[in-house]
């Protein structure tokens, strides 16, 4: 009678002896092939990384395009567009206080806590670029850019 290939097949693989030797096979082929096993790994890992990167970025897109009304992004003080200059800032200041009650950390978090929540704006926000966000921050809650737009006013 022949033997079929299956019961073959699972007779040769309860064999320890055989089992012995697949395991040695595939050490084998994964120290033989080591440099295009890590390269494939890498491939997916920055592929993913990019996607991740590319849909954190579209986000943040729209979140500012909608809170600054212009369809680049634009700071509300100096008038610089480009997505990648901007941020969210909060008008009234507490923006870390804010995040930390809604129980979110970093930017992305918060733009995605935005969006979904259609972009509410209680307490009140608007975008800036980092630049005047940052000098707001450290100067009593003003950018020091509205001095120098009062100064130009007295001089008009
Ligand atoms: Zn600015
Ligand atoms: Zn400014």
């Amino acid at each position: 009678m022949r033997e079929d290939s299956k019961v073959r097949y699972q007779r040769i693989k309860n064999n320890p002896k055989f089992r012995k030797r697949r395991q040695l096979e595939s050490q084998r082929y994964r120290i033989k092939h080591k440099t295009q096993i890590v390269m494939q790994r890498e491939t997916r890992y920055s592929k993913e990384k990019d996607n991740i990167r590319k849909n954190n970025a579209e986000l943040k897109a729209d979140v500012l395009t909608h809170y600054s009304n212009h369809p680049n992004g634009i700071c509300a003080c100096c008038f610089i567009t480009g997505i990648i200059f901007l941020t969210i800032d909060h008008i009234d200041g507490n923006g870390n206080e804010h995040r930390r009650t809604l129980g979110l950390k970093g930017g992305t978090a918060f733009y995605r806590y935005l969006k979904s929540n259609n972009y509410p704006n209680n307490p009140p926000l608007q975008v800036l670029c980092y630049n005047c966000n940052n000098a707001k921050r450290i100067n009593d809650g003003y950018c020091p850019h509205l001095d120098e737009t009062n100064r130009f006013a007295q001089w008009t």
